[in-house]
């Protein structure tokens, strides 16, 4: 078994009061091996994507709240280094590089972990939101929950895929759509948006990518989406997307978006019978479909929150095997609060990672 030096204090990002903003201090205490309960492990990140979901913890726009003071964070990948003593069969042991996503823990046993929705436990933790996330050198997280990276994988490469990509790949998994149906991917040139015209792509699904400018254009395309429709040009989205799947409409689309629009518009352009993922989540836009065609056009509404740990699993392997790759760009730590002004701000290409080696 290898043997780790775990340091007493660490860099961390934190976040004081809803609204304070983030401030990087270098003395956060570390957990000792002997301060870890049963089933929890300590990870020494490598690095931490930076997801939207973490400003809203920050800023607290949202209907839940997040427990203060935050440290936020929730697309980690490091090494195991310790194991709470008394931990019985732990699926992980020290040296193992694993992911720490959304969903820190869940009890297992209730009735939404046994049938594979642990999203949905009563018990469950958040990394970033409920305990402490990804923000910091050294997270303490639970030995049952934690994503294994398989080697090869590139800690910084594999890093967004635990939130981005296990969120658009879930959706697409539970979207009831054969080979060869059509997927409406809104938004697919951003950063949830282009890892799910990939995951569509590996599922067999024939892509309508919808977003603005020649740049998403190309990178859609090269992606290996069909058609795409240029929100900011085209003067008919819904007729358009009707000729190019031969005037039925799509069979499903997956919807990200922070507004209302996406989803209602989405009710317009599915054929009957088709599925609308919902996937975003603004903290007050509505959903404002039309109950008549939703019912004459036999339309399924789902809602799809992140992922299980055979989700993120499963995102994780397709990616590490070379089929999907994240966009990203490397930032220090230190940087999070200009990465989180540029969330605000909008203009924030792909997804960016924080790399702790700098
Ligand atoms: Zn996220
Ligand atoms: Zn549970």
């Amino acid at each position: 078994m290898p043997e780790y030096n775990i340091p007493k204090t660490q860099r961390a990002a934190i976040v004081e009061k809803e609204g304070s903003g983030v401030t990087v201090k270098n003395n956060h205490p570390v957990k000792s091996q002997d301060q870890l309960a049963p089933g929890e492990c300590l990870v020494k990140l490598e690095c931490s994507g930076a997801c939207h979901t973490d400003l809203h913890a920050a800023t607290g726009d949202w209907p839940l709240k997040a427990s203060l003071p935050l440290i936020g964070g929730h697309e980690g990948v490091g090494v195991v280094v310790a194991i709470g003593k008394d931990t019985v069969r732990s699926p992980v042991k020290l040296g193992d590089r694993v992911g720490i996503k959304w969903l820190a823990d869940s009890c297992l046993n209730c009735e939404h972990c046994r049938k594979g929705r642990e999203q949905n436990c009563p018990e469950a933790k958040l990394s970033g939101f409920t305990v402490d996330g990804t923000f910091q050198e050294y997270v303490v997280s639970y030995v049952n929950h934690v994503t294994p990276i398989p080697d090869g994988f590139p800690s910084d490469a594999a890093a967004s895929i635990l939130c981005a990509g296990v969120t658009v790949y879930r959706a697409i998994k539970y979207s009831e759509t054969q080979i060869g149906d059509w997927m409406v991917i809104p938004g697919a040139g951003g950063g949830l948006g282009h890892l799910a015209v990939q995951y569509a792509r590996v599922r067999g699904l024939r892509v309508i990518a919808i977003d603005a400018g020649e740049a998403k254009r190309d990178l859609c395309l090269q992606l290996g989406a069909e058609k795409f429709v240029d929100f900011k040009e085209s003067k008919d989205i819904v007729g358009e997307i009707k000729k190019a799947t031969g005037g039925e409409g799509a069979h499903a689309a997956v919807v990200t978006s922070a507004a209302s629009g996406g989803y209602t518009q989405a009710i317009d352009y599915l054929r009957p019978g088709g599925v609308l993922m919902a996937v975003g989540l603004p903290g007050e836009a509505t959903l404002n479909a039309s109950i008549f065609f939703t019912v004459f056009k036999s339309i399924k509404i789902l809602g799809s929150y992140v992922g299980n740990r055979q989700d993120s699993m499963e995102a994780i392997d397709i990616a590490a095997r070379g089929n999907v790759t994240v966009h990203f760009e490397t930032k220090p730590l230190s940087a999070l609060k200009d990465v989180y002004d540029g969330m605000a701000a909008g203009n924030i290409a792909g997804r960016i990672v924080l790399d702790y080696s700098k």
